[in-house]
């Protein structure tokens, strides 16, 4: 299976308004490592130095830093899609190597191994 333009460009844009959406949100709560593209380091807060203050900061910083482990892997994954798109190998199970039906790829563009796998 070839994926025509129209397809790969829908999916495309889908992809790229899900890592803008997933760059806004990360924003928030990280800030961007210049080493990587979609690397991300959580923001440590600094509220106040009384105990109470320091407590706050702490929960805050777990609770992005759980937050934003999900959000990098997610844009990594869109990341990589991208790539793939440019190289000419999306679509392909990253396992088996088979096409990943397109039905899989519309509901989750980011998709890198086919069902079965
Ligand atoms: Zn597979």
């Amino acid at each position: 299976m070839t994926l025509d333009k129209k397809t790969l460009d829908e999916l495309k844009s889908v992809l790229l308004g899900e890592k803008m959406e997933l760059e806004k949100n990360l924003g928030r709560i990280a800030k961007p490592v210049d080493v990587k593209e979609g690397d991300y380091e959580t923001s440590f807060e600094t509220l106040g130095t009384d105990k109470d203050d320091n407590a706050t900061e702490v929960d805050q910083y777990s609770q992005n830093l759980s937050v934003e482990t999900s959000l990098e892997k997610k844009l990594q994954e869109i990341i990589e899609a991208l790539s793939k798109m440019e190289k000419g190998t999306y679509g392909k199970c990253e396992n088996c190597g088979k096409d990943i039906p397109l039905e899989r790829l519309q509901a989750n563009p980011s998709a890198r191994v086919c069902l079965d796998c």
